[in-house]
C-alpha cells in the first residue's frame, strides 16, 4: 500500500472543474493541496481558497501565478489559451501534469508532445473512469463486429460548452475507427447537412447542446435486425474529478511521457 500523500495545484480554480477538484482533494487522505490558481485578474485572488468552496480556511490562497514546488502534481482544467504557458511552467519546474482542458488547437498539442519529453504528463478529454472503461469496450465491441455493423453516436452537454462534438465523442469514435481499420479524420461525420444514405465506412457524431446536462454519450452499434447501444451519463462532474485525481496519484513519480487514462487504468492491451 502507497501511503505517500501526492500534493496538488488546482489550475483554473475558480471554474467548476477547479471548485469540484479542490472539493475532492480536501476531503481526500491521500492528497493535500498545495496551491490554487487562476486567471490573472480573476476576483478573489489573495483569498482562501476553502471560503470560495463554502469551506473554512485551508491555508491556500488563490494566486495567478503557477509556482508549483518540485514535489507537487500540476492539475489543469482551465481554459485551452492558458494552455500554453502552464506548460512551459510544468517543463521549467520539473512537476508532473494531469491536463484536462479540452479544446487544444494543434500547435498546442504538438507543444504537448513536446513537453512530455522532459516531464510525465497525463491527458484525456475524459478523466472519468467510467467513460475509459466505455472507450476500451467500445473498441473491442467495433473489433469483433467488423465492418458490416454501422457506428453513430450522440452526445449531450449543458448550453455552455465550448467545443462540439466533444472530446470524449471524438475519443470514442477514435476507438471504434481504430478497431475496424478506418482513420478518423475521413470517417466523422457531424451534423445531418449532408441527406442520402450514409456511406459504409463513416461514424456520425450528433452532439447536442442544452440546461446542464453534464454529459452523456451513446454508441449504437446498427447491424442487420439488430442494433448494440452503449450509453455513458455523467451526473456529477466529480466524476472527472476523481479520476483526474486518481491520475495525479499515478503520475506522481513517473517518467517523462504522454500518457492517458489507459495508462492510469492499465487497460491497454486488456
Ligand atoms: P469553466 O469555464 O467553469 O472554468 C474554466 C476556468 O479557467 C475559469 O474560471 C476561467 O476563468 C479559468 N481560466 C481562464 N484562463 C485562465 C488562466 N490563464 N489561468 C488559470 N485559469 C484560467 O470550465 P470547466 O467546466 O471547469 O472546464 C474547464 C476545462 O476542462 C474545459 O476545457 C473543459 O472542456 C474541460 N473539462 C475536461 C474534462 C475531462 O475529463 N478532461 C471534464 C470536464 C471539463
Amino acid at each position: 500500500m502507497d501511503n505517500r500523500l501526492t500534493s496538488v495545484v488546482i489550475v483554473g480554480a475558480r471554474g467548476r472543474m477547479g471548485q469540484s477538484l479542490m472539493s475532492e482533494v480536501l476531503v481526500s487522505d491521500s492528497m493535500t493541496l498545495a496551491g490554487a490558481v487562476a486567471r490573472p485578474g480573476a476576483p478573489g485572488l489573495r483569498d482562501d481558497v476553502g471560503h470560495m468552496i463554502g469551506r473554512r480556511s485551508v491555508g491556500i490562497t488563490l494566486s495567478d501565478e503557477l509556482v508549483p514546488g518540485r514535489n507537487d502534481v500540476v492539475v489543469d482544467f482551465s481554459l485551452p489559451e492558458a494552455t500554453e504557458g502552464y506548460l512551459a511552467r510544468c517543463v521549467e519546474r520539473r512537476v508532473p501534469l494531469v491536463l484536462g482542458t479540452t479544446g487544444l488547437t494543434e500547435q498546442t498539442q504538438v507543444k504537448l508532445i513536446e513537453a512530455s519529453r522532459e516531464i510525465p504528463i497525463v491527458a484525456a478529454a475524459n478523466f472519468s473512469v467510467g467513460v475509459t472503461v466505455m472507450i476500451h469496450v467500445a473498441g473491442a465491441t467495433a473489433k469483433a463486429l467488423g465492418d458490416d455493423w454501422d457506428a453513430e453516436m450522440f452526445e449531450i452537454h449543458h448550453r455552455n460548452k465550448r467545443d462540439a462534438p466533444s472530446g470524449t465523442a471524438l475519443r470514442v469514435g477514435q476507438a471504434v475507427a481504430e478497431a475496424t481499420g478506418r482513420k478518423l479524420s475521413q470517417t466523422i461525420r457531424t451534423s445531418r447537412d449532408q441527406v442520402g444514405p450514409r456511406s459504409r465506412d463513416e461514424i456520425g457524431i450528433m452532439a447536442l447542446r442544452g440546461g446542464d446536462v453534464v454529459g452523456e454519450h451513446t454508441l449504437m452499434f446498427l447491424g442487420e435486425s439488430e442494433r448494440i447501444e452503449l450509453t455513458h451519463r455523467a451526473n456529477d462532474r466529480a466524476i472527472f474529478s476523481r479520476g483526474a485525481l486518481r491520475a495525479a496519484r499515478w503520475v506522481d513519480g513517473k517518467e517523462a511521457g504522454l500518457y492517458d487514462m489507459f495508462d492510469v487504468l492499465d487497460l491497454h492491451g486488456v
